[in-house]
Parts: structure tokens; sequence; C-alpha cells
């Protein structure tokens, strides 16, 4: 049973070994389980036939009846291809082969009836379809029901094999009697009625009803986010379990000082919540990994000073790292100007922190006087050593690695507690998956009086209008974004009409100074750019994306993003994010061609009617997959994910959560015996592969 996991498919009826090698290579597949789980994509009812007068748009793999009416080999050469004129009485399209010209040529009939499944093309508004599989019409009749489309690549396609080729292996194997051992416990199959493996596997193959291929496919979501979910679990179990934290007992003078004197505004009931949990969570004895995620805005900074408070208050001293040297120094600049006062000593330290500053940085860390260092990366890089570093802030985590962040630890004996700070509003389900050991704490509330953005979907044809109302802005004294997308800060075109937009802003607000910043410039040189607009000195900053993450200009109070179109949602409320920071009612104009496809509008639109940030990512995710965090985050995936999808399985991560809370309170270390052959799985498939040695 066991032997299928490593059973090499070069055994499999019909494979042999060169086909074997080009699966591996071409799929990634090599042994037999692997074959089992390589599932279709997307299915055909056999039962429907296509009329071909009725093809439009992007066709999916679809099944048409009819017959060849012309034959001909054209070309010469490698060029050779055998073009043929197929009808089915509604109107006729063209099929193609490239390959097996010869074989194909004497194999079809003008007089047969002929049922086709391909994937039909438009070429210069005729219908195409080309290496489509075939059947004659008695054949076709005895495969009815659904039938699956398998992923493939164009050489697998180039060497004759085809959906067909690979759900014939398939079958051998299924009709074989071999089994594969289901990996989930009997309790987990049970309490989530999940259909067990061997039946799902041969549903996903050969469906015999919607329904159960539904069941089928649920099943084989939840297994491979189980594995996440039970692995994520278990690492954070045994951290808290294993690392003790320091113990924030008491809430001393300068929590309690600041609080009552020199807090500007009253916390918002979201702050308060979130306080509260970052008190509870240092004062356990185990060390503190959390999350917290809030919409630009929503008051992070002060909720992460209230937390270095209380790390000073029982005797340690507590870091804020942020990714840019520019949003280093901001918070430095808010975090003195709110705790000088009561007597906290804060520095900063960056890469550009003068050597003499840098001499009076490290004594006073060792000597435990400086309490809180704000800084970038350099500060991991630096040879500093804190005397006992208690707390450790890092603002907007997905520039900022686990990597970094475990050599953060590094710096201490013990591991400080880490609260991470991330405006990048992540539905709840996914935050569960990628962010799976830390504690979440949402700032859901944004503080009152501010005024929602008006955001505004404008087209080029309107841009005088739009630079009226810019005018307008400039004249009151308020300061101006305008937002170029660069996605690629190498390609020459983009870089044009980046320098062609602030060549015409120069002129067309002659009166300004405009400051230009893109990813290009050298640090220095943009870190000149930026200060020209935060001081004041610069009324208009032209930039690309560099500024999405954290600048902070209450001032500004217009936006405009030109060719918003071409921005995915959340970045565009990224962006959105740097205006509406003071009392002043805040524009944010999209700018868009007029001509665009009608997601394209919607996805636009959607950014007029809402600011909620929550909203707009699950929005996001759903038109685009999880796209952005699922590139980078998925890699950081402990399992491969092949059939299940963060952005639209929230409900299947919620129950594989549940399940593997349960089975671990009721086994740990996953030792008891009906829980083996699960722990074998996961040590098999991870892709972790130093922390599992403790598991047997
Ligand atoms: P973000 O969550 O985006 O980091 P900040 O911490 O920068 O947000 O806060 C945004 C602005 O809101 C700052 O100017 C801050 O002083 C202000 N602010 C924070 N909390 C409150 C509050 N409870 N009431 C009023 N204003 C607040
Ligand atoms: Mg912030």
């Amino acid at each position: 049973m066991q032997s299928l996991r490593r059973l090499d498919i070069k055994y499999v009826k019909g494979i042999g070994p060169q086909r074997a090698e080009l699966l591996s290579k071409q799929l990634g597949i090599r042994t037999a389980y692997d074959l089992l789980h390589h599932f279709p994509t997307s299915y055909v009812d056999r039962t429907s036939i296509y009329s071909i007068r009725d093809f439009t748009g992007d066709m999916p793999y679809v099944q048409v009846r009819g017959r060849f009416v012309s034959f001909n080999i054209l070309g010469e050469g490698a060029k050779t291809r055998l073009v043929t004129l197929f009808t089915d009485g509604s109107a006729g399209m063209e099929v193609v082969w490239f390959k097996s010209i010869k074989h194909m040529r004497e194999s079809l009939h003008t007089e047969t009836e002929y049922i086709l499944f391909g994937k039909p093309t438009s070429f210069n508004g005729r219908w195409q379809m080309a290496h489509p599989e075939i059947d004659t019409l008695d054949k076709a009749v005895a495969q009815q029901g659904l039938r699956g489309v398998y992923p493939l690549t164009e050489t697998l396609r180039n060497r004759n094999i085809g959906s067909r080729q690979l759900h014939t292996w398939i079958c051998a194997l299924l009709d074989s009697k071999a089994a594969l051992a289901d990996p989930l416990p009997t309790s987990v199959l049970e309490s989530c009625r999940l259909m067990p493996l061997d039946r799902a596997i041969r549903e996903l193959h050969r469906p015999s009803s919607p329904a159960t291929l539904q069941k089928a496919r649920e099943r084989m979501k939840f297994e491979e986010l189980f594995y996440i979910q039970t692995d994520m679990l278990i690492q954070s179990r045994r951290r808290k379990s294993l690392t003790e934290g320091f113990r924030f007992t008491r809430v001393g003078r300068f929590f309690n000082e600041f609080y009552s004197t020199c807090l500007p505004f009253k916390l918002t009931d979201a702050q308060k919540r979130v306080v509260k949990e970052i008190r509870i969570d240092t004062n356990t004895g185990r060390q503190m990994n959390r999350l917290v995620q809030g919409d630009v805005g929503s008051g992070k900074t002060l909720v992460a000073l209230m937390a270095m408070l209380l790390a000073i208050d029982n005797g340690y001293q507590a870091c804020l790292m942020a990714p840019t040297e520019i949003l280093a120094g901001q918070h430095y600049e808010t975090l003195r100007g709110l705790a000088s006062q009561i007597g906290v000593n804060i520095r900063l330290l960056t890469g550009s922190t003068r050597a003499k500053e840098r001499t009076v940085i490290h004594e006073q860390l060792a000597d435990g006087s400086l309490h809180i260092l704000v800084g970038t990366h350099a500060v991991l890089e630096d040879p500093v050593v804190f005397k006992n570093l208690g707390l450790a802030v890092i603002d907007e985590q997905h520039r900022f690695g686990v990597a970094q962040r475990a050599r953060l630890w590094k710096k201490n004996t013990r591991p400080p507690h880490v609260l991470v700070m991330t405006a990048t509003p992540i539905p709840r389900t996914l935050a569960m998956t990628v962010y799976g050991d830390l504690d979440v704490s949402v700032i859901d509330q944004l503080p009152p009086g501010r005024k929602p953005v008006c955001t505004l979907l404008r087209y080029d044809n309107q841009r005088e209008q739009v630079y009226r109302g810019i005018g307008r802005q400039l004249a009151e004294g308020r300061q101006v974004y305008i937002v170029y997308p660069l996605i690629d800060e190498n390609d020459k075109l983009e870089l044009r009409s980046l320098a062609e937009g602030y060549d015409s802003i120069c002129e067309i607000f002659s009166n300004y100074r405009v400051a230009f910043v893109h990813g290009r410039l050298k640090p220095v040189e943009k870190d000149y750019q930026m200060d020209l607009f935060a001081s004041g000195k610069a009324q208009i900053l032209v930039a690309t994306t560099v500024i999405e993450v954290g600048v902070n200009v209450p001032n500004a109070t217009t936006m405009v993003i030109e060719n918003a179109e071409r921005f995915g949602l959340s970045q565009l409320h990224q962006l959105r994010g740097r205006v509406g920071r003071g009392a002043d009612q805040s524009y944010c104009i999209l700018m868009s061609k007029y001509k665009i496809a009608k997601e394209t509008r919607e996805r636009l639109e959607l950014m007029t009617h809402t600011t909620d940030g929550f909203v707009i990512a699950e929005a996001d995710m759903k038109m685009r997959g999880p796209g952005d965090i699922e590139g980078t985050m998925q890699s950081g995936l402990p399992f491969e994910l092949h059939i299940a999808n963060l952005a639209t399985d929230g409900q299947i991560i919620s129950q594989a959560r549940q399940a593997a809370e349960a089975l671990l309170d009721n086994d740990p270390e996953l030792q008891k015996p009906e829980n083996r052959v699960f722990a074998t799985a996961m040590r098999e498939n991870t892709r972790r592969t130093a922390d599992w040695s403790r598991i047997s």
C-alpha cells in the first residue's frame, strides 16, 4: 500500500523510462503518488456538445460533433502542418496538426462522424482548434460524464501527451487495486465529515457526479491546509512552551505618566483593546509574538510606544525597526515628540548615523541608559549589543523578512517580545496561514474626526479640470502627491513617461517647487528630495510607488495617481493612505485611460466607494488571487499547495485550523498510534527540513 508513495512512474503501465523522465521534468511527477495527486484543473461535461456557431470570447475546452470536409498538408520541413476543415452543420472551423501529420491524415475520413475535444481559439476572425482529442461517436458515448482537463505543458502536448493520455495512465493505477493509506487521522475524517482519500482520488479523476466531485475537492484542499495549520500550531505551541519570555509584571511610572499627562488625545477603543492584549501577553512568562494589523492612519505608532513604555517600566530596553531611513526618521521624531518630556531616552540608528553618535548609542545601549532605539535594518548589521532588550517592534512586516526577525533575537540571550505592525490588511483566514505562528490583534477603528478621503475616477480627457483642482489646493497652501506607476524601475519607456510627467508638472505649476523621487535615485538624493516635500519646501511631489510605505505629511491633501488602471487594489489603498492624515478634507484622484476593461473599471469604482482596507483586500484577493501576498508568502509556507487556494478557501482554512487545534490538544507531539500515519505524511510532504526532527 504505502509503496505507491515511492513507486517510480516508469513502472506504471504504458509510461516507461523515457516518458517518466519527461513527466518528471515537465510536471514534477516522479512517483505513483505524484501522478494520483496530479488533479484536473477543470472538468468538461461529456454529455454537452457545443455548436461552432456559438463560439465566442475566450473559450474553455469543449466538445463538438461533426465531419471533416477537407484535408491539406501545407508548408515544408519543420513548418509542415495538416490543416483540415471541420463542420458541425452550424458553422465550420479549421483543425490543425503540427505533429503526427501522416498518421492523422491516414486515420481520418470524411464520411465518419467524430467528436472533437479541444480548446477553440480565434485567429483572424476564424475559429481554430489545434491537436484536439478525437473519438468516433460510439466511443464518445461510452465515456459520458464529467471529464477532467489536466494541467500540461506545451512540450508534453508536442510529444503527444495530452489530457487523455494522462487520464489513461492514472486509470491504470486506479484499476491496479493499489491503495494509498489515508494520512488523515480517523478522528479528523469523522469530525469534519471528509471523504476518505481513496474515494476522493477516484472521484477527482473519474467523477461520478458534480456533488461528489465537490466533496472530493474539498477533502483534498482540507488535507493540504491541515498540514499547514498543524505545522504552524506545533511550531507556535512548542515555542511558547520552550521559550521563556520576560515578564512585564508592572505598569509603572513611564506608562502611567504618559497616559495621564502626555497623551494628546483619547485612545480609540480598538487601541485600548490592543494595548490590553499586549499587556496580558507580556506577563505570561512566555515570549510574545504578536502581529498588529491596522489600516493606514489607525494609530499603530501610539500602540507601539505604549508597549515600549511598558518594557521600560519593567527595566528593559526596546527597539523599533522600520524598513526605510525616512520612516525610521519619522518614527524617531514622533516618539521623541510624544515621550521625551517624561524622560525617556530615545535615539536613532540608521546607515547614515555618524560615528560619534554611533559610539554614544553603543555605550548607552550597553549600560542600559538608552531606553528606546529607533532604526532601520542597520540595527541588525551593526554590532549593537543591548543591555537587556525586552521588546522589539517591527513596522511594516512585509519588508522585513522572517530571517531578519530571527537575527534580531540573536541580539539577546533570551528572545525579546516581538510586536509586528502592518498596514497591509490581510483577510483573517490568510493571516491565519501566512502568519500562522503569530497571534493577531486588529485595530479596526480610525481615530474620530477623520474625514474619509474623497476618491474620484477621472479620465485622461478630464485632465485640465484635474489640474485646476490641484491649483486650488496649492493656492490654499496644501501639498500634492503625483504618483506614476513604475512597476519596473529599469523599463526605459516607463522612465520616460515619468520624466515627461515631471517636466509637464513643473511647467504647469511653475510657481511651485516640485520634488521628484523614484527608485533609481541614490539614497542620499532620495532622502533630500523627500525631505524637501516633508518639510514643506516643495509643494508637489512627483513620485513612483517608493512613497507607498508610511510617509506622513499631514499637510498633503491631494494625491493624483496616474494610470491607476495599472495598479492593484491593495496598492492603490496603500498609496491613498498617504493623504487624509490631517483635519482637512483630502482627495485621491485616480487617472485612467478612457478605454479600459469592464473589470478594471469595476475595480477602480470600488476604490471610489470604500476606504475600508479589509473590504479592499478581500476584493483584491477574489479578483486576482492572493497575488503579491501569495508570491512572497506562499514560497514561505512549509507545504506546497496544489489544489487549495488561500484566497478563496477561507472557510476550509478555518475548519482545518479548528481540527488541528483539537488534534494537538489531544496528542501534542503526534505520538499516539492512531496519528502515526499522519505524522509520517507530514514529515514526507514538508519543505521544512530541520524542525521536524523532534517528532517521530
Ligand atoms: P498608522 O497606523 O498608519 O501607523 P499613525 O500611528 O501614524 O498611524 O497615526 C496616524 C495619525 O493619527 C497620527 O498623526 C497620530 O498622531 C494620530 N492618532 C493616533 N491615535 C489617535 C487617536 N486615538 N486619536 C486621534 N488621533 C490619533
Ligand atoms: Mg505607521
